[in-house]
């Protein structure tokens, strides 16, 4: 057995974090990743030219200014730097009965575009998203790190005594409450809906205000910028600076078992039977493979069982990456696209399509005169398990068919220029990134008091921590990232470093 200080199991972006910060502070730290690259649900494949981003591309915190931009800080705090390219609209919305709505970096300019749609509440809109403003000035003014730190909370407190109010009131809040405030038209209201179900995959009734906030206010501050490289560069850097700065990584280093003695989580061991012990141990994988696979199900702790009953699992994704031909994209279109054609279906199997066109704005990602489209709907993996291997792919052949055929409404012809194309389905998602059934992450299963039921990074059990989308804050690469600088932070005052 080889000794560590923490041991992190995950190289996603909240592992990534989590290790580069430990690291820079001089903890010994090694990250045990599954898979043969690093990022999970940030990571990249390529195939005949194409470079793909598996999941994520609208991405946060790259912003120069405030606190927010935890991208930015994590990949400066290993002296490792991205070139990023700043996406004038963060999203082009395509919704029933003809609202087209694009959502500017400017904000002024998206405040008229909706307002244009909805005079007769002029009032309600500015109201509403000044209210998301709130949030996010008062987490911007102050440095975001553990909730589970009194030292630190307490200087916060001091420093920012206004934002720390501000926070602990919208803590409990969910969007939805704050949007009937100011809002009465229910189509109006069913915007907001998709404005929050496009990143929480749920409706603004379960959506955290805490999370509304970063996400509607910091479009317009620090802005929606893609890593130069596609998002794999991402994780490749963070690597680049935990090795840099004295850490290590191990690629197909699949963790099986979290080992304990005498009550604390005392090391890992891999699939190969390999073992290797930290003082501290950090699970990136979802809180259900931790708790259910990692760890022995029949000896979870009733906090964890409380957690179960609180929150459930999202939707996976039907994904379809495809290489066009350039003719097909007019060059003035914009990067990301949300279709739905009904308000009813928005959280149905297969009902809202996400698109995502990275080489709009990064060209090198596919060869000349082709782009990438990445088009995504939620699926469960119920809907494609017990299928022989060939009912398997016409069902997939199906699909693919449908999301495209619907997607002709917004680029004509699309079916004509296809050069490459690669289906993607809870199973794939559930293989490839390690996911328990593939899931995007923890929804509320019910109207939850905002993020106040969030977990933080430490655990009932004793060294063992989680950090990523199934702890405060949630999904999001932002949102990992602040959870990977919650937990470092956590972890360095417990060891001293
Ligand atoms: C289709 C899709 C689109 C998305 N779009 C966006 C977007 O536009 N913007 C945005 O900000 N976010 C987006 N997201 C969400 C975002 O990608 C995730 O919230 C975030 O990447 C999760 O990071 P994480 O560190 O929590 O976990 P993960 O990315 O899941 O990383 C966990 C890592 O742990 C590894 N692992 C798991 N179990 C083990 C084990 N037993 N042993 C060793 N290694 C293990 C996995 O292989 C993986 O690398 C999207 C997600 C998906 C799926």
């Amino acid at each position: 057995m080889q000794d560590f200080d923490v041991i992190i199991i995950g190289a996603g972006i909240g592992g990534l974090v989590t290790a580069t910060q430990l690291a820079a502070k001089g903890g010994k730290v090694l990250v045990l990743e599954r898979y043969l690259i690093p990022g999970g649900s940030a990571g990249y494949f390529e195939r005949q030219g194409y470079r793909f981003d598996v999941g994520a591309s609208m991405i946060f915190g790259f912003g120069n200014n405030g606190t927010t931009n935890l991208l930015t800080r994590a990949l400066e705090a290993v002296n490792v730097n991205l070139e990023t390219i700043r996406d004038p609209v963060q999203i082009y919305y395509h919704l029933p009965e003809g609202l087209e709505i694009k959502v500017h970096q400017d904000y002024e300019r998206f405040l008229q575009e909706l307002t244009a749609y909805f005079p007769h509440e002029k009032h309600g809109i500015a109201k509403f998203y000044q209210e998301c403003w709130n949030v996010f000035n008062c987490l911007n003014s102050m440095e975001l790190l553990s909730l589970e730190e009194p030292r630190y909370l307490m200087r916060v407190f001091f420093q920012h005594p206004l934002s720390c109010l501000g926070l602990v009131k919208y803590l409990p809040i969910n969007v939805g409450d704050i949007a009937r405030r100011y809002i009465k038209d229910p189509k109006l209201l069913k915007f907001i809906d998709i404005e929050c179900y496009c990143w929480s995959v749920v409706p603004a009734d379960k959506t955290p205000m805490i999370n509304a906030g970063m996400v509607f206010s910091d479009r317009h501050y620090g802005g929606i910028n893609y890593p130069k490289g596609g998002v794999g560069k991402i994780a490749e850097k963070l690597v680049e600076g935990l090795e840099k700065a004295g850490g290590e990584i191990q690629y197909k280093a699949r963790v099986t078992k979290i080992l304990m003695e005498k009550g604390k989580a005392i090391g890992v061991e891999l699939a190969n039977g390999k073992q290797y012990r930290g003082k501290r141990i950090v699970s990136n994988a979802t809180r259900w493979d931790t708790f259910e696979k990692l760890l022995s199900p029949e000896k979870m702790p009733p906090q964890e069982k409380t957690w179960q009953h609180r929150y459930q699992e999202s939707p996976s994704f039907l994904s379809l990456h495809l290489g066009v031909k350039a003719e097909v994209i007019p060059p003035s279109s914009d990067c990301h696209h949300i279709l739905l054609e009904d308000w009813e279906k928005m959280e149905e199997e297969q009902g809202t399509i996400f698109v995502s066109i990275p080489t709009l704005l990064d060209p090198e990602l596919a060869p000349e005169g082709y782009h990438i489209i990445h088009t995504f709907t939620p699926s469960w993996i119920n809907h494609w398990q017990d299928l022989t291997s060939q009912e398997y792919e016409e069902k997939k052949e199906a699909a693919a068919a449908n999301l495209i055929d619907r997607l002709e409404k917004i680029f004509p012809g699309i079916a004509e220029g296809l050069d490459y194309q690669e289906v993607g389905t809870p199973r794939t998602h559930r293989r490839f990134l390690g996911r328990l059934n593939g899931t995007y992450g923890p929804i509320p299963n019910k109207k939850l008091p905002g993020l106040l039921t969030m977990p933080f990074n430490r655990t009932p059990i004793k060294g063992l921590y989680c950090v990523g989308d199934s702890t405060f804050p949630g999904q999001g690469l932002n949102a990992v990232a602040f959870s990977g600088m919650s937990c470092s932070h956590r972890i360095a005052v417990d060891l001293g470093l």
